[in-house]
């Protein structure tokens, strides 16, 4: 890092920027064929905490042939320093700046950091749109979950690489190797890796045509031999997959200060709001050998004293019992604690809550997302109210007295009855506390935290309209009203994040101009809720055109062409349609243990790859 001292001096947090953290690669320019500087368009300390930068960082480093070096968004104070100081946006090991990479991989996590996007190109110096950008500017590459649907940044991009990166990034950067010293342009490389590599999306050799209405009419491919739908890529075996045994240990407090030992991919469950429960598919489990293998490393190479147990839903790891054992029997004695944050309602135990750390705590979270057994049914939570009240009566008798719950509001199908359900388990936790023997003298308090309803690509509420900002606020004011016992607490997200956030997930190209009206205009960190403006953003988007109703509370027909349909994540429409009217039914849909109900991911691995006993 080559930022002088005076002017880290001069921000707040320079351990953001300083560089130099133990366990850091810094390799000589010289001695390598490819540079990659890797992006995580958020707050250092977000992006140090986030396992995909930690495993795409070593994965690519480990390659003797090339340089990854990694790059964040630079704090607003930061950020006027540079511009006043004209210093372009560099990279934490060298201090390089990042624009003289061969490329700048970008990780999109959520979209609300679309603007940061922007913002972090044009702090390099690299023009914003991929049309713009000549030989000389590296290859701005974008990954993440966001790339399932990346046409809202398609224009920002020259390429996306969809799925799982530990494989196919490294194939990326090495064939650019290959073809660089051919003397091969950038487009020459682009058709190649379109063509030869799948996961690759190159958005310039896709036209893009609409309906008079405004819908999506078709996507074509303008190059031969591109395919006419990108297949996410995943990894078939994690045991024998590349996993970060040393990590970069920042001197700042980051938000996971912590192991997180990823103990499988997927998720066997199916709720029909969640996306990561289907674009993450088939489930792959790691053995717990090789877990504990790498918790042991990770303790010995960082010195942390916690270990987090990552995944999706932690409690259906098949082999949990055998892992958390061999986990204590050493992690006791190093007084090392252990985290399961995503433990279900229907399997908490008493005997997991005594194993681990993350419930050790006064409080306890659990997620029952809805109110009453007709919704939960409607987005195939699978979880009863008598699941809430035994697993809330295990912690109560264990001392606990206090409660989180994760609901969502502005679901399909619901009704005030649905809402008011809401209130009403809170309260009857809270009847549970004093129902159970040997609770806490201390008063009970629940928390009811409520999140708006984001329909999200690639799930069966994908053609579902988002309630307008208005009606999610009415709806929180009646859940409010609908809560009497002063033991309950009512906390909920802001509408108006979320309607954004509808918009921008669910949009095609024709956003990217009110993204860079919304840069022009200093936006950043809109996930921060300290710079997020409504009033704001809803002038960028009519400035540009843009009919947010169109995208965010529309209900879309089920034979439109959506702007994601480009991207093959292996489940498939007929599967999601079916889980549609399913949820209309309000009937459910059994695990992926239980019975495979043939949603299609098992073709990107062949058919051995789902979870044990997954097709019947
Ligand atoms: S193919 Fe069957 S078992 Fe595999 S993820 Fe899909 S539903 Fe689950």
């Amino acid at each position: 890092m080559s930022f002088s001292p005076e002017l880290l001096r001069s921000v707040s947090k320079p351990g953001r920027y300083a560089g130099g953290e133990f366990g850091q690669i810094l390799k000589d320019p010289a001695s390598v064929d490819v540079s990659v500087a890797f992006c995580f368009p958020d707050s250092y300390e977000i992006g140090m905490s986030n396992l995909g930068l930690r495993i795409l960082y070593g994965v690519l480093n480990r390659e003797e042939n090339i340089r990854c070096e990694r790059v964040f968004a630079p704090w607003t104070d930061m950020e006027e320093k540079m511009r006043e100081g004209n210093i372009p946006l560099q990279t934490h090991e060298s201090g390089q700046p990042a624009r003289e990479f061969d490329f700048f991989a970008v990780t999109l996590q959520y979209e609300m950091c679309y603007t940061n996007v922007l913002n972090v190109l044009d702090l390099s110096g690299i023009p914003l749109r991929a049309a713009d950008r000549g030989e000389e500017d590296p290859i701005v590459i974008g990954g993440g979950p966001c790339s399932y649907n990346p046409e809202p940044v398609a224009d920002f991009f020259d390429l996306f690489d969809i799925g799982e990166g530990e494989e196919m990034l490294p194939e990326i950067v090495r064939l650019y190797a290959r073809m660089k010293k051919l003397g091969a342009t950038k487009r020459e490389f682009l058709i190649e890796a379109a063509r030869t590599i799948e996961g690759v999306y190159v958005p310039a050799f896709y036209d893009v045509e609409y309906n008079p209405d405004g819908r999506v009419r078709s996507y074509t491919p303008n190059v031969e031999g591109v395919p006419k739908r990108v297949r996410k890529r995943i990894v078939e075996d994690l045991d024998t997959m590349y996993f970060p045994e040393s990590v970069v240990m920042p001197y700042i407090e980051c938000v996971q200060d912590r192991i997180m030992l990823e103990v499988f991919r997927g998720c066997i469950r199916g709720c029909r709001f969640c996306q990561a429960g289907m674009i993450y598919r088939p489930v792959r489990e790691k053995s717990p050998e090789t877990l504990l293998r790498q918790a042991k490393e990770l303790y010995k190479n960082t010195g942390y004293e916690e270990i987090s147990l990552t995944s999706l839903s932690i409690s259906d790891y098949t082999r949990l019992r055998e892992l958390t054992d061999g986990l204590i029997e050493w992690t006791d004695k190093k007084r090392v604690s252990l985290s399961l944050p995503s433990l279900r309602i229907d399997s908490f135990s008493r005997e997991l809550m005594e194993k681990v750390a993350s419930v050790r705590s006064s409080s306890i979270t659990f997620a029952p997302e809805a109110g009453t057994q007709r919704l939960r049914d409607v987005i195939n939570k699978n979880v009863t109210e008598a699941d809430l009240m035994r697993s809330a009566g295990i912690a109560f008798a264990a001392g606990k007295e206090q409660v989180k719950l994760y609901f969502m509001n502005g679901l399909p199908t619901e009704t005030d009855e649905d809402l008011a359900g809401i209130a009403a388990l809170a309260e009857e936790t809270v009847e549970e506390f004093y129902r159970t023997p040997g609770h806490s003298k201390r008063a009970p308090l629940v928390t009811v935290s409520v999140s708006c309803f984001v329909p999200k690509p690639f799930t069966p509420f994908q053609w579902e309209a988002q309630d307008t900002v208005e009606t999610l606020i009415e709806k929180n004011k009646y859940i409010a009203s609908c809560i009497k016992s002063r033991k309950v607490r009512f906390t909920h997200h802001d509408a108006c994040v979320s309607h954004v956030e509808a918009v921008l997930a669910l949009g095609d190209r024709r956003l990217s101009r009110a993204l860079e009206i919304a840069h022009a205009r200093g936006f950043r960190f809109d996930a921060w809720d300290e710079f997020f403006s409504y009033d704001a953003w809803m002038e960028v988007f009519a400035e540009a055109g843009i009919d947010t109703a169109f995208y965010a509370n529309r209900r879309r027909d089920p034979g439109e062409v959506l702007p994601w349909d480009v991207i093959d994540c292996g489940v498939t429409k007929e599967f999601l349609l079916r889980e549609r009217k399913k949820a209309y039914e309000a009937k459910t849909t059994p695990s992926c243990r239980e019975q495979c109900s043939g949603c299609g991911a098992n073709c990107l691995g062949g058919k051995d790859i789902c979870c044990p006993g997954g097709r019947k």
